[in-house]
């Protein structure tokens, strides 16, 4: 597949619509998208919080919500995340 030059725009489409659609995505799709962001210098912001930052799978689980502290537990690897929630 030749590869096709996006622009910075058409790439931030593109990271939008993967996270749209995160649940059904596979955690080497996540880490491609990763990928494309940080080539494009784009952040992912809130889309971060939509994987696990161990393993990249998309199966997170909130376990509890505290204190304005979400955890989060990732059904892949086991891991807990912690996000301040505002
Ligand atoms: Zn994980």
């Amino acid at each position: 597949m030749a590869k096709k030059r996006l622009s910075k725009k058409e790439a931030e489409e593109k990271i939008e619509k993967f996270f749209s659609d995160i649940k059904n995505k596979t955690p080497e799709e996540v880490r491609k998208i990763k990928r494309l962001a940080m080539h494009y210098n784009i952040k992912l912001g809130k889309f971060r919080k939509k994987f696990c930052k161990y393993c990249f799978s998309p199966k997170l689980r909130v376990v509890s919500i505290k204190n304005g502290i979400k955890r989060v537990r990732c059904e892949s690897c086991g891991r807990i995340s912690r996000w301040k929630i505002s």
